[in-house]
């Protein structure tokens, strides 16, 4: 993948302030259009999510105000999704990395962007936060 350059992270869980310790990850750094393109595809999945549902409602059930609240949810959450898509700037791989606090190995999620990177750790549940280096 284009962009992606071994990249510091700290790698730390939220809850105690323990020595959070460093790892080198191929993180991919977003350019500017990637991270429109991002966020354009994303708000518009959830706007046309909603709208097919509000209107797959109106058809199954005759309720008309199903489809009514659900077309200003969607002109709302869109725009929001856009937002939170735009400020991702790097994609984290889905790498193993050893969890901070019980050093089983965790993946991180597919999708997950930005920093601090929030996820939690299957074996302990402990919430692992990924943060800039
Ligand atoms: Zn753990």
């Amino acid at each position: 993948m284009k962009n992606t350059r071994p990249t510091p992270v700290r790698v730390g869980i939220m809850e105690r302030r323990r020595p959070e310790l460093v790892s080198i990850l191929p993180i991919r750094h977003l350019s500017l259009a990637e991270r429109l393109w991002r966020s354009a595809k994303r708000s518009l999945i959830v706007m046309g999510s909603l709208l097919l549902v509000g209107n797959a409602a109106l058809i199954l059930f005759p309720a008309p105000h199903i489809h009514l609240c659900l077309f200003p949810i969607a002109c709302v959450l869109g725009p929001i999704i856009a937002i939170m898509s735009w400020q991702d700037r790097v994609l984290f791989p889905q790498v193993e990395l050893p969890c901070p606090r019980c050093q089983k190995s965790v993946t991180i999620p597919e999708g997950i962007g930005g920093w601090p990177a929030r996820f939690n750790c299957d074996s302990c549940a402990a919430m692992v936060e990924l943060n800039e280096a």
